[in-house]
């Protein structure tokens, strides 16, 4: 069935509408050497090498996840504020690690005040609770609990097909820590000598982050 040009328009309107969300969104991430994201340190350093040397650019499947993981960003944060205090939803952070490097920028995170005690949780939207949390998750939350002066987080994991919840509680340890200047470390290195380093996803059998990259082609990591 051919489709009425006012159905194509209204689809084609919300694309854009959505684009521009994330444009501004993404506005506040400068693409400079030297400094680095939480959100993105865990995911493929040479997806992450391109962002820093051929710019930054969504598919439109990692828009709508991008998109989703937001709204449920919020509707977590006003599930809390309905009963305990959140004190802070955003918050902006620098972590230096060397005088050359650091990691920076606006988080979203909820901080909330329990009896007395605060709680930095980091909200995932999945299509599947995992058993544990993802390592990627993990060195992220570990750059806001070092940034935060937090010894301990939270990894809160929402399905957003059947709206199960898993709270997964992290202590901050030093071979997380360990891990995450490595990896700012490699990144900066790479970028340094503008040689991009290997496909960790697609080494590491991540062939589904692949198939959504927006740099699959310039990468050519093999079949996909
Ligand atoms: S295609 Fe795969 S290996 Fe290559 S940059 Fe993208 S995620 Fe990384």
């Amino acid at each position: 069935m051919s489709k009425d040009p006012e159905e194509n328009k209204l689809e084609r309107l919300l694309k854009d509408g959505l684009t521009s969300l994330w444009r501004k969104e993404k506005s506040e991430h400068q693409t400079t050497k030297g400094i680095y994201y939480p959100s993105y340190i865990g995911s493929c350093l040479r997806k992450q090498f391109y962002i820093y040397t051929v710019g930054e650019s969504v598919t439109s499947e990692e828009l709508a996840i991008f998109m989703t993981g937001k709204g449920v960003h919020e509707l977590v944060a006003k599930a809390f504020g309905e009963i305990v205090k959140v004190e802070s939803v955003e918050e902006k952070i620098s972590l230096e690690l060397t005088d050359k490097i650091k990691l920076s920028g606006r988080i979203d995170i909820i901080i909330a005040d329990i009896e007395g005690k605060k709680y930095l949780i980091e909200v995932k939207s999945a299509s599947k609770i995992p058993d544990s949390p993802y390592e990627s998750h993990m060195l992220q939350l570990h750059a806001y609990m070092q940034a935060l002066k937090f010894e301990e987080g939270y990894l809160l994991y929402w399905n957003k097909r059947s709206g199960e919840i898993r709270v997964f509680k992290i202590i901050k340890n030093d071979e997380m820590m360990k891990k995450l200047y490595e990896r700012v470390a490699m990144l900066d290195y790479y970028i340094s000598i503008n040689s991009p380093p290997p496909p960790e996803s697609y080494q590491n059998g991540k062939i589904w982050e692949c198939r959504k990259c927006p740099y699959l082609n310039l990468c050519n990591p093999g079949p996909v």
